[in-house]
């Protein structure tokens, strides 16, 4: 059993993550496509492949540095609503985990740390359809979690069942707004983003 996963393994699956959302551009930009004006992929491509960049030329002291790595360069490159989202959530992650180890504490941490960020940036809720609605159930999951394995790999399953529950709601925030009604039977683009991530952070993708 893993207590914590070193500073090491956790560059090495970002990169996963990072991979991973390039690899689902297509899959971003229909579902944008569908609610919002079809820019959510190529923006999450662009800025996600620039960290990937970013991880592994930038020096990195602990765990922390590496998110805030990542989240300087989705905020520097990715454009639009979700590049400052996710930046300010990674960039929230790096609060959480300042030391050289990841642990099932620091993990529930450090989401509680970028909730907290995206929150006061955005000033969403959940319920509102947004990536929000994957990231407090996994925020939940990683806090009653007593494993680095067990909150990394709950955390991603309660995303992706949060991510597919976005699409009962009715959007009330961000450019899905202006659909109302017809936001419904659609999931929101930037809950499968969070959720391709903390899907390969745990090795899942
Ligand atoms: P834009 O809306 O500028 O076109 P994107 O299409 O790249 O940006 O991203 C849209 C996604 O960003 C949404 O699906 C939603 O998950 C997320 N988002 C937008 N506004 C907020 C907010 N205030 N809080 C949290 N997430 C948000
Ligand atoms: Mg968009």
């Amino acid at each position: 059993m893993t207590e914590a996963l070193s500073q090491s393994e956790v560059k090495r699956r970002l990169e996963m993550a990072c991979d991973a959302v390039v690899a689902n551009q297509d899959r971003l930009t229909k579902a944008d496509q569908a609610i919002g004006d079809g820019d959510h992929g190529v923006g999450m491509a662009r800025g996600f492949k620039a960290a990937r960049e970013a991880l592994a030329t930038k020096p990195a002291a602990t765990v922390g540095d590496l998110f805030k790595i990542v989240g300087m360069a989705i905020m520097g490159k990715s454009g639009g609503a979700s590049g400052a989202v996710f930046g300010t959530f990674f960039i929230g992650l790096a609060k959480g985990a300042p030391g050289s180890e990841l642990d099932s504490v620091f993990y529930a941490k450090a989401l509680r740390e970028g909730l907290a960020a995206v929150q006061a940036r955005g000033g969403a809720k959940p319920g509102d359809k947004t990536m929000l609605d994957a990231l407090v159930p996994a925020m939940d999951a990683a806090e009653k979690a007593s494993t680095i394995d067990e909150a990394l790999t709950k955390a991603a399953a309660a995303a992706i069942a949060g991510a597919e529950a976005t699409k009962d709601m009715i959007a009330t925030t961000g450019k899905a707004k202006a659909l109302g009604e017809r936001s419904r039977g659609h999931v929101d683009p930037g809950a499968i983003t969070l959720s391709i991530v903390l899907a390969a952070l745990s090795e899942q993708a």
